[in-house]
């Protein structure tokens, strides 16, 4: 049985080598909430040990955050700290690694009004495309990891004491992302191999559309001529292997942006901006969002969705099986990188470049061309279950099974 302490220095091993892949002589930029101090000093340990030249880490505070929409000027909603992600994009354009700690309160701004959250977010987003297309073009090598927090933990076990909320969530994690195995590593390329092996499957297959049948979904999006599929695994224009995100169990590619028809409902609640979207349901005509109903936050997620023109249509279609460790906890997380990987889901909003044959060398006329989506946004909601099915539909019209009630049929 490993320590806390041993899990911890595990987790941060695995965060500088198989998610950031950190490469000796590189510069390293960690983003991370306050409340992540104690990991954040093992990960720059390891970083150096590993060869850094330089680790810096960016502070972020929901404390703050929250302050600011309890007293800041109703007007001042458009300033930005723009020094911050004008860094960001530099660093990764120059090849520096890049690693960002998500961990917020999922009900932090839930008092607060809509319109402000809203606003806040889009010139957040605005602020943060040039680093966006920086990473999702994989100009460097980057990660994305959790760990809890009090709001976080609280709102997943909202029945236990907050210390053991606290170590509830650590032990979920752990598990989730392998650390609790004797040789998390080793656990960790065995892994990758099996989503790589998914992938090849369904790359030798190109099928031309999915089909998705499940309890208020009757859905079929169309995948443009040479989309890729692709695992959480990826390698940077410098040739450097790294995991986008830990945990991953996706498998992920590019939907063709003005091909979806058809009803999709959410199998989870869509946390997003501080505000919860609970059951809701999208109707799509020629790829375009044209009608949305949600129980709850619906007009958060109307207002999403007229974030510009590109947020109404999909950019990225994944699957995941419904027996991954994340969906086995039965736990509902309020948090997207962990969300995402316990179900299929698809994202509204810009697609990966990646995600598509020379996808990073086209103009954006020739990605849009090709079926690329292009957005402020990259929101992923869930859309699988147990009692989902999803075939896919071969350029001669014929229909094979890839998911039966949630699960691989191959
Ligand atoms: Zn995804
Ligand atoms: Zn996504």
């Amino acid at each position: 049985m490993l320590s806390f302490e041993q899990k911890l220095q595990n987790y941060a091993e695995l965060t500088v080598k198989v998610g950031v892949g950190l490469q000796a002589g590189q510069r390293l930029l960690v983003r991370a909430p306050v409340e992540a101090a104690s990991l954040v000093r093992l990960i720059v340990a390891s970083a150096y040990r590993a060869g850094a030249r330089l680790v810096d880490v960016m502070w972020l505070d929901d404390a703050l955050t929250l302050a600011r929409f309890q007293y800041a000027p109703r007007d001042s909603f458009e300033e930005y700290p723009a020094w911050r992600t004008e860094t960001m994009a530099k660093l990764a354009k120059q090849g520096d690694a890049s690693l960002a700690i998500h961990a917020v309160d999922p009900d932090l701004l839930k008092d607060q009004d809509p319109e402000l959250v809203a606003l806040a977010q889009r010139i957040h987003d605005e602020h943060m495309l040039p680093f966006r297309r920086q990473i999702m073009a994989d100009a460097t090598n980057w990660c994305l990891i959790s760990l809890p927090v009090a709001g976080w933990a609280a709102k997943i076990f909202p029945n236990d004491p907050p210390d053991e909320q606290m170590s509830k969530l650590w032990e979920i994690i752990f598990k989730v992302c392998r650390i609790d195995r004797p040789d998390p590593m080793a656990a960790w390329q065995e892994h990758l191999t099996t989503l790589k092996a998914k992938t090849d499957y369904l790359n030798a297959k190109h099928y031309t559309a999915l089909k998705y049948t499940a309890p208020g979904t009757d859905f079929t999006v169309g995948l443009p001529a040479n989309h890729l599929w692709k695992s959480g695994q990826s390698v940077s224009q410098h040739s450097i292997v790294f995991v986008v995100n830990i945990p991953t169990e996706e498998i992920f590619t590019m939907p063709h942006r003005d091909k979806a028809e058809g009803v999709v409902s959410s199998a989870k609640p869509l946390s997003h901006a501080g505000i919860l979207i609970e059951d809701f349901s999208l109707t799509f005509e020629n790829g375009r969002i044209t009608k949305v109903t949600a129980k709850k936050g619906e007009a958060v997620l109307k207002k999403l969705i007229e974030s510009d023109e590109g947020a109404a249509r999909l950019g990225e279609v994944a699957l995941v099986p419904h027996s991954s460790p994340i969906s086995q906890s039965g736990l509902l997380f309020y948090n997207t990188l962990y969300d995402e990987n316990a179900a299929n889901h698809l994202a509204l909003g810009r697609a990966y470049r990646c995600s598509l044959k020379n996808g990073l060398l086209m103009s954006d006329e020739e990605f849009a061309k090709a079926g690329g989506n292009d957005s402020l946004i990259h929101v992923d909601f869930m859309i699988g279950s147990a009692h989902m099915d999803v075939d896919g539909i071969t350029s001669d019209g014929a229909i094979e099974p890839i998911m039966r009630a949630g699960e691989w049929t191959f």
